[in-house]
């Protein structure tokens, strides 16, 4: 099978084949890539990090998103290993400093920034004045604008240009979806990129064999 070509039934039939730890495991290389490319964009590498202070367990960025209940009001994540509720926070590893900031859940940071007023705000306002509503949107939604879309608003400022040369490595690597709403852009845009390379399109069986590689 090495080296040929997987169709997308193929693919599929991988992918059911997974264990439940498999699949985890998965999900989580895809959310760490997703967060390399916002790194790769934005200089900044954003980490959701949940050591719930019950029993101690250190859980992963994909489970600490998965316990969250979806209650713009409650910010607790649940421990996967004791059920104990906990507020997880946002690492944020900037080229000169670190910062710990809480971390929303998707409902949460969307409520947050469907408040009056926030869409008046530019990006570099909304990333000093709400920090950890900002960083939390864009590990959810890849950006502020594509955010502002999901409640019905119109963002009129642009939040990256240049990132066309960024997103070449990870083309292939992650479904043209999640890099054309990292980017804002159209995903015809970036399959075309992509083809234009010859390089093949993201499967279950590729990051699975990357994973191996490792
Ligand atoms: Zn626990």
């Amino acid at each position: 099978m090495a080296g040929m070509h997987l169709g997308l039934a193929q693919s599929l039939e991988l992918e059911q084949r997974l264990t439940q730890a498999q699949r985890i495991q998965l999900n989580q290389r895809i959310f760490g890539l997703r967060m390399e490319l916002v790194q790769a964009l934005r200089g900044d590498l954003y980490r959701p990090e949940g050591v719930c202070p019950n029993c101690g367990r250190k859980m992963t960025a994909t489970e600490v998103i998965r316990g969250f209940n979806t209650d713009p009001n409650d910010f607790t994540t649940c421990c996967t290993g004791c059920g104990f509720r906990f507020e997880p926070e946002l690492i944020c590893v900037g080229e000169i400093s670190t910062i710990r900031l809480p971390f929303y859940c998707g409902c949460q940071a969307l409520h947050r920034l469907g408040l009056a007023g926030m869409a008046n705000f530019s990006p570099e306002q909304l990333s000093m004045e709400y920090p950890a509503i900002y960083r939390s949107v864009i590990v959810h939604y890849g950006g502020i604008r594509q955010a502002f879309r999901e409640i019905g608003v119109d963002y009129p400022f642009q939040e990256i240009s240049d990132w066309r040369n960024k997103v070449v490595p990870f083309l292939g690597r992650l479904r043209d979806t999640i890099i054309a709403e990292c980017v804002d852009a159209p995903v015809s845009v970036i399959r075309r990129m992509r083809k234009k390379l010859g390089i093949a399109k993201f499967t279950v069986r590729k990051i699975v064999e990357e994973a191996n590689e490792d």
